[in-house]
């Protein structure tokens, strides 16, 4: 373990000293404490192990989620255990066979659990609240569950549908004539229609190559310059004086050569799953850490992330399995590793490697000087990134970056939000547009569904919906400026209209106080107008590892 205190005094008087150690926190619990003596006749040491006594503090108590029982899951931490208590409604919870609190892992001085519910019906709905004490404090947290809809409470089919009165019969015939007639509508716009927005919609959130007829990510796909006023047509808003253009989902080109034909998607079976705690939540559903079985012959089981897919809707199964062979053919020690797929049941599953500090925008943040100065709570005192971590962390992200543009794959999304941290520091880009509802402030809504990352897209991009490598490049200066400011939002003082009007007028971000001059140099490179003014990415990754090579990284610093 890294030792992270920070402040000692030793006091000696005759045979006997004293270690005084200032400012611990839980994260030094477990360190060792060696003492040696020597003289000249030899020498002898013996050591401790720091135990250090803290109130609870419950980090997470997130909505409740179905496996193989309906779990309500949370996060503490305390020393002494604290002792967990459950009200429902305000009442305590009685625990027994069919609800009980189940810590599943320790890990990061984190215990991590759920309140483990079996069949819960409509009665076990209502907020819960999670009581955690010892004898230094307590701590409270309360989330609501809903499992089931009351099925004795209105509606068609509930007993009380019995008693429905005619002007109730008459309302629900009504209705269905509507709706038939709005069908018979939309078959006749189909068959005539050809070119009508249904086509768009049905871009939805993945690009296809064979798909060539409405969907305006196509046009881009195809890297053509600025679109018609035709292509433009009703998927544009007019934003002050620039005209958007909406584009269904700000995801990937996926170029033909990520398609291949004979891409071989590993399937992995339900059972070789075993689900252990929610890590986060993203546009397309829940993420988890697992526990993986038989994946690798060398190893009985590794700790796997898995994303769940919410809505199986057929369009959207197609993107699943589209995307799932993207990534079996995207392999570099800078993208996060993806495993398979579990497809037997609902929900569809991703499975990908376990980073173990997550997304490296809360990373910058948890590292930054406003976290080391808050203290996020009494059980985490993070300690600030340096200059050279951050050169180490731009430099991995920037070699991801150089394999994606060798396999003509344009990210469109590039973000630290979008890229994951693991042990020793080591970065991987991990997101293929799926951090949306959790960073939503990050996206700019033009219309229905539509969100555009607006602050890492460069002018061409904005006006033209032009995504090439070069707007690859100019994000990527966004994302040095984002790790030089420890993950700050850009522009954040801005209202997302006038970011518009601030990027399409030529300005661009200011140098952080903490940034080097030959990285500010290089944001500019990536920042020129002109898309092949801007510097070349392999030029940015080189120019990135001589720098980070000059100030080496003490990776031990983080553990
Ligand atoms: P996403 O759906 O990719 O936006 O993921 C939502 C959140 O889940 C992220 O912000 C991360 O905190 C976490 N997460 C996603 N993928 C991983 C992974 N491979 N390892 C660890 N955490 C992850």
């Amino acid at each position: 373990m890294t030792p992270l205190i920070s402040y000692y005094e030793i006091e000696t008087s005759g045979q006997v000293s004293e270690l005084h150690l200032y400012n611990l926190s839980s994260l030094d619990n477990n360190c060792k404490i060696t003492c040696s003596a020597g003289n000249i006749v030899g020498e002898n040491e013996s050591t401790v192990l720091l135990n250090i006594l803290f109130p609870p503090n419950i980090s997470k108590l997130s909505d409740a989620y179905q496996d193989h029982h309906w779990c309500i899951p949370f996060s503490m931490s305390g020393n002494p255990k604290p002792e967990l208590r459950w009200l429902l409604n305000g009442e305590p919870v009685i625990e027994g066979p069919y609800i009980m609190t189940m810590i599943h892992d320790f890990s990061e001085r984190e215990y991590h659990g759920c309140l483990q519910l079996d069949s819960p019906t409509h009665i076990n709905n209502g907020p819960y609240t999670l009581l955690a004490s010892n004898k230094y404090g307590q701590d409270r947290k309360t989330v609501d569950a809903h499992f089931m809809r009351n099925p004795f409470e209105g509606g068609i089919g509930g007993p009380s549908s019995t008693a429905m009165s005619f002007s109730q019969v008459y309302v629900v015939v009504g209705i269905a004539a509507v709706a038939f007639t709005g069908f018979l509508l939309m078959l006749v716009m189909l068959k005539f229609g050809g070119n009508s927005k249904f086509g768009i919609k049905g871009a939805s959130s993945v690009i296809s190559n064979d798909d060539d007829s409405a969907s305006p990510l196509h046009h881009v796909s195809n890297g053509s310059n600025t679109p018609s006023s035709s292509e433009m047509g009703p998927d544009a808003v007019i934003i002050g004086m620039t005209k958007i253009p909406v584009i269904e989902n700000p995801q990937y080109f996926r170029s033909n050569s990520m398609l291949k034909s004979d891409t071989f998607v590993q399937h992995i079976k339900r059972h070789n799953i075993v689900l252990k705690r929610e890590l986060g939540e993203g546009a397309f559903g829940k993420v988890f850490l697992a526990e993986c079985y038989n994946l690798s012959p060398e190893l009985d089981k590794i700790l796997v992330a898995v994303k769940t897919l919410k809505e199986a809707s057929e369009n959207a199964r197609k993107d699943f399995h589209r995307e799932a062979e993207l990534l079996t053919n995207l392999q570099h020690e800078h993208i996060v590793t993806f495993y398979g797929v579990c497809v037997e049941s609902d929900p569809l599953i991703m499975v990908f490697e376990y980073m173990k500090h997550g997304d490296l925008n809360k990373f910058l943040r948890a590292h930054g000087p406003d976290s080391v100065m808050m203290g996020d709570g009494p059980t985490n005192r993070p300690v600030e990134l340096t200059q050279s971590q951050m050169l180490h962390i731009a430099q991995q992200i920037a070699a991801g970056m150089v394999y994606l543009a060798s396999q003509h794959f344009v990210h469109r999304d590039l973000a630290t939000r979008n890229c994951l941290v693991g042990e020793n520091l080591l970065v991987k880009i991990g997101d293929f547009g799926m951090s949306r509802d959790v960073y939503s402030t990050d996206y700019y809504r033009v219309g229905g569904h539509t969100m555009l990352p607006i602050r890492w897209m460069p002018p061409e991009s904005i006006m033209y919906r032009k995504f090439t490598t070069e707007s690859d490049v100019w994000s990527l200066g966004v994302v040095l400026w984002e790790i030089f400011t420890y993950g700050k939002q850009p522009w954040y003082q801005l209202s997302n209209n006038e970011v518009i009007e601030c990027i399409t007028q030529g300005r661009v971000l200011q140098r952080p106080r903490t940034c080097p001059k030959e990285v500010y140099d290089l944001m500019l490179g990536c920042w020129q107008r002109e898309p092949h003014m801007r510097h070349h990415i392999k030029e940015i990754h080189s120019l990135l590892l001589n720098l980070a090579k000059a100030s080496p990284v003490y990776l031990d610093i983080l553990g």
